[in-house]
């Protein structure tokens, strides 16, 4: 249920060094320009250039942002945040732009290189804004195209460049490979938790990611306990255990697909039918709504989110809870790309339910819930912990409102940028996560 304070110290140095040694692509201006507009050349399809054309500058979006919320700077408003898109469009793809040629101003390097930050850093991507726009404007996905522009002109911010490169290049994430997988399972193992390693054939395929390794290793045991408390048949795979997609955050396709495909490989070699993945919410988009899309092909098994799962399990009777006796208060704070995004939103609030605890919904909840401030990749950039503080700011005020002793969530990289807020903030609620209190309250 606790994080080792160490592990938390040892975790965040090592995010002050990520990416300071990461050579960056020598790539001319031109040519970087060049990459970007073909890939937004690529990208833009019918349904974007409606998008990009149907703006009534009403500034919805920008109350939406709680990058804007923290700090009412303009830059930070999502319609801003693709505009050399928009100009993009305008010149060279409208069927206008006969007209709109000698009045916008082509596209730089030095916009690609000021945009960075505000696509980047400023933009999680957790799809608020696309819910307030009244015209149905999907601001994200103009600012991913923006963000795979700017990775195609090798403008990934250095510390998430350096992880998709080590993803890319070695299959891990944040130098967790095999061995420390086996060392954290070892360790488990001898306190009593199995999880079984390698299985030739199994139904169901956990999947877990590094962080949760590092750092929340007893949400990983939580999850050992559930599933062997249900008989499942199940394994996890030393060879494809890895969830966390580096490509779907950074923009690099090739990367993104490369994890993809490596997880179904493995899952179809061990002939399982359900994938469980662990509490992340860009796994769940990148296996659950991307994977078949990525790929070309549709998946061969089910693919849940550790919550969707645990839901189910109550709901159909196989998994039995007590009561915790003490009476104590909880908040939820939805991912963004489970929630909003992923339709996973009723499960978590079933279980905390079934759980007994005093629920209390904060005033951002479920569809409509702010972010943490840190998702898609961006507690890991080093600029940008001034405005994720601001940001936390918001969710800090929320929680307190709701009076809630607990903040329960079931993505690692959300726990990871709450805690990091709560840090600096001196804040002293602790944010836990959702599978552990379930494993925490199995019937006997
Ligand atoms: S997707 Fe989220 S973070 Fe990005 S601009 Fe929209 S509201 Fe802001
Ligand atoms: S909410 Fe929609 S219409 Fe209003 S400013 Fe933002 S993108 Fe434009």
């Amino acid at each position: 249920m606790s994080v080792d304070n160490a592990a938390f110290r040892d975790f965040r140095e090592s995010l002050e060094r990520l990416g300071i040694d990461t050579p960056s692509e020598v790539i001319s201006d031109e040519e970087r320009v060049r990459r970007a507009k073909q890939t937004f050349m690529d990208k833009l399809d019918g349904r974007m250039a409606v998008d990009l054309t149907t703006c009534v500058h009403c500034g919805m979006c920008a109350e939406a942002c709680h990058f804007y919320e923290a700090t009412q700077d303009e830059k930070y408003a999502p319609v801003h945040k693709f505009e050399p898109l928009r100009r993009f469009y305008r010149r060279e793809l409208s069927p206008m732009r006969w007209l709109f040629r000698p009045f916008t101003r082509d596209i730089t390097a030095q916009d690609l290189e000021t945009w960075q930050e505000l696509v980047y850093d400023a933009c999680t991507g957790c799809g608020r804004c696309d819910m307030m726009c009244p015209m149905g404007i999907r601001l994200s996905t103009l600012i991913n195209v923006m963000r795979q522009g700017l990775a195609s002109a090798g403008l990934v911010p250095a510390e998430l460049q350096a992880l998709q490169n080590e993803q890319r290049d070695s299959d891990t994430v944040f130098g967790v490979g095999a061995g420390k997988l086996r060392e954290v399972i070892d360790r488990l193992g001898r306190q009593g938790i199995e999880i079984p390693l390698d299985k030739d054939q199994a139904e169901v395929l956990v999947l877990t990611t590094a962080v949760e390794v590092l750092l929340f290793s007893d949400a990983l045991a939580a999850t050992a306990k559930i599933l062997n408390r249900l008989g499942a048949d199940w394994t996890m795979l030393s060879q494809g255990f890895e969830a966390a997609n580096i490509g779907l955050v950074s923009g690099d396709e090739v990367t993104q697909k490369r994890a993809t495909a490596k997880i179904v490989e493995q899952a179809k070699a061990c002939g399982a039918r359900t994938v469980i993945l662990p509490e992340s919410g860009h796994a769940y988009q990148a296996l659950r709504w991307e994977g078949a899309n990525v790929l070309g092909e549709v998946l061969p098994f089910e693919v849940l989110a550790m919550s969707e799962f645990i839901a189910r399990e109550i709901d159909a009777g196989r998994l039995k809870l007590k009561s915790p006796a003490n009476g104590s208060s909880v908040t939820y704070h939805d991912p963004c790309r489970l929630g909003r995004h992923g339709g996973v939103i009723e499960q978590p609030r079933q279980v905390l339910k079934a759980l007994g605890l005093d629920f209390r919904e904060a005033d951002s909840n479920g569809r409509e819930n702010f972010c943490c401030g840190g998702g898609c990749g961006e507690y890991v950039i080093k600029r940008s912990a001034p405005l994720r503080q601001k940001a936390f700011e918001i969710k800090k005020r929320e929680f307190d409102e709701t009076g809630a002793d607990t903040v329960i969530t079931s993505c690692a990289n959300c726990r990871i940028n709450l805690m990091i807020g709560a840090d600096n903030a001196g804040w002293q609620k602790p944010v836990e996560s959702l599978v552990e209190k379930v494993a925490a309250s199995l019937a006997e």
